[in-house]
């Protein structure tokens, strides 16, 4: 039988959102059986909660933002529930003390850092998963980009990811995994935010990766890439694409058993 998992300890550290610049303390703390994922905004009255789920995602434009109205509010949970997902979190409560987490350097590395420091114990209740009978298929193609998922039923969690973007410095990438913690750790924690350097101005006019900098962000231009260090992966962008696609995966609330 596989069992619920929270943190042993508490632990805290801080750094500006990607998209805000805002500086937040996180803290992760251990949570009951059955309490899910919650953020608790400790920065406003009453100390809202926001429950990891689908049912308050707000928007996914260039991150996945939940919350339950316009002021309670966490943009780009995304890498931190990729983590979370992986090491096969259950329950946690994550306290900010502003509306984004960390970006660190663009990946999922320090989460991990924390999830591991923290430490992951078992819990005496039985670990619920979604499992499916049968594929599901979700399609949609809007002329600039077409993107196909398909989920199957599978007795692990397993994902393979393909891109194939119309830029020589990209191109195709494909990666194939069984996500566990070690595998996630190894081949995915470390891949880094990316976006084209033709995107930037456009970004910025939307009032977004206002804490963005090649310290966090790898820039693709015409015909070289910009980053303060070398790709730390050949395929790094697929790898940071299956690194979104998990935290988003997070957002349904239990743990899955699929082949993706
Ligand atoms: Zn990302």
């Amino acid at each position: 039988m596989n069992l619920q998992r929270t943190i042993r300890n508490e632990i805290s550290t801080s750094g500006i959102g990607l998209h805000t610049a805002n500086l937040t303390k996180i803290t992760f703390k251990p949570a009951p059986i059955n309490y899910g994922i919650r953020f608790v905004r400790t920065d406003l009255k009453d100390r809202p909660e926001i429950i990891a789920s689908y049912q308050n995602v707000l928007g996914v434009i260039r991150g996945t933002t939940i919350g339950l109205n316009k002021e309670i509010i966490v943009y780009t949970v995304e890498h931190l529930l990729s983590a979370l997902f992986a090491f096969g979190i259950d329950n946690l409560i994550i306290e900010l003390d502003n509306n984004e987490p960390p970006v660190f350097d663009g990946s999922a590395k320090r989460f991990v850092e924390m999830i591991k420091e923290a430490g992951v114990i078992d819990q005496c209740a039985e670990k619920k998963f979604i499992v499916l009978e049968e594929p599901v298929k979700y399609f949609v193609d809007d002329k600039a980009n077409a993107v196909e998922i398909t989920a199957y039923p599978s007795t692990e969690f397993k994902v393979d990811y393909s891109i194939d973007y119309k830029h020589p410095l990209v191109g195709k990438q494909h990666i194939a995994l069984t996500i566990t913690p070690e595998n996630f750790e190894s081949e995915i924690s470390y891949a880094r935010t990316f976006c084209f350097d033709y995107e930037i101005e456009s970004l910025k006019r939307s009032g977004l990766a206002k804490g963005g900098g090649l310290e966090n962000t790898i820039v693709i231009g015409a015909d070289r890439i910009y980053s303060t260090e070398k790709l730390r992966y050949e395929n790094e962008f697929v790898r940071h694409k299956l690194l979104d696609l998990i935290g988003d995966l997070a957002l349904l609330g239990r743990q899955i058993k699929a082949y993706i």
